[in-house]
């Protein structure tokens, strides 16, 4: 299944009472808060990234800050998982994907209901390392070391259970990346930069293989 990176969190406001969407890429939460901020100004909630999991910082329906927390897996995978407040048990938001987040939303009555909603959990197969390389790729992005030398370079990425694959949008170059072996991850910490050629197609591991 292919996924592009691009994940999805609402939360309830305690300062409007309203609903935000907040869309964001998985390259951008890093050690540091990832802001967000509501329409009417509040900031409502944070994420970031702390070793090998993600937190969440939201308020609770009361108002009271809560802290949630997730596996890599989960946070960077899931479908759709409903953010529950520990002491009540109130959803107070959901993270997914986009438009299984907006339905939830739309059934959820103002995130008021609390309800099981089904996350389903792709399995990577071999998390470790898929944890490992996005983290370097995540690095390499945040240092601007990974790029297209096309002329509107606008690099993605694909996530799938046992490789990932960088994609430029503008010009369709694409570059595959195995990610479930311990070999993978040598290969792409080696990395210090990562340059695709205009509309082309190629695969890490043959490109880094010597040539007789
Ligand atoms: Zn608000
Ligand atoms: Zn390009």
């Amino acid at each position: 299944m292919v996924y592009d990176g691009e994940r999805t969190l609402v939360l309830q406001c305690p300062a409007c009472q309203g609903v935000q969407f907040h869309v964001f890429y998985v390259f951008e939460i890093s050690h540091r808060p990832h802001p967000l901020q509501c329409k009417c100004g509040f900031t409502h909630g944070q994420i970031r990234r702390s070793s090998k999991r993600y937190l969440v910082d939201a308020f609770s329906l009361a108002g009271e800050r809560v802290r949630l927390t997730y596996s890599a897996r989960e946070f960077l995978r899931a479908t759709l998982v409903p953010l529950i407040e520990p002491t009540f048990g109130d959803i107070v938001g959901y993270l997914g994907k986009n438009e299984e987040v907006a339905e939830a939303v739309a059934y959820s009555d103002a995130l008021s209901e609390a309800g099981s909603l089904p996350s389903e959990l792709e399995q990577f197969e071999n998390p470790d390392v898929m944890f490992a390389i996005l983290s370097h790729l995540q690095q390499l992005a945040g240092m601007s070391k990974v790029a297209c030398q096309c002329d509107h370079p606008s690099v993605g990425i694909d996530i799938y259970s046992d490789k990932v694959e960088l994609v430029c949008s503008y010009c369709g170059s694409a570059m595959l990346i195995g990610a479930s072996t311990e070999a993978d991850l040598q290969r792409v910490l080696s990395l210090s930069e990562i340059v695709m050629e205009p509309s082309s197609y190629a695969s890490l591991g043959e490109r880094l293989r010597p040539i007789f």
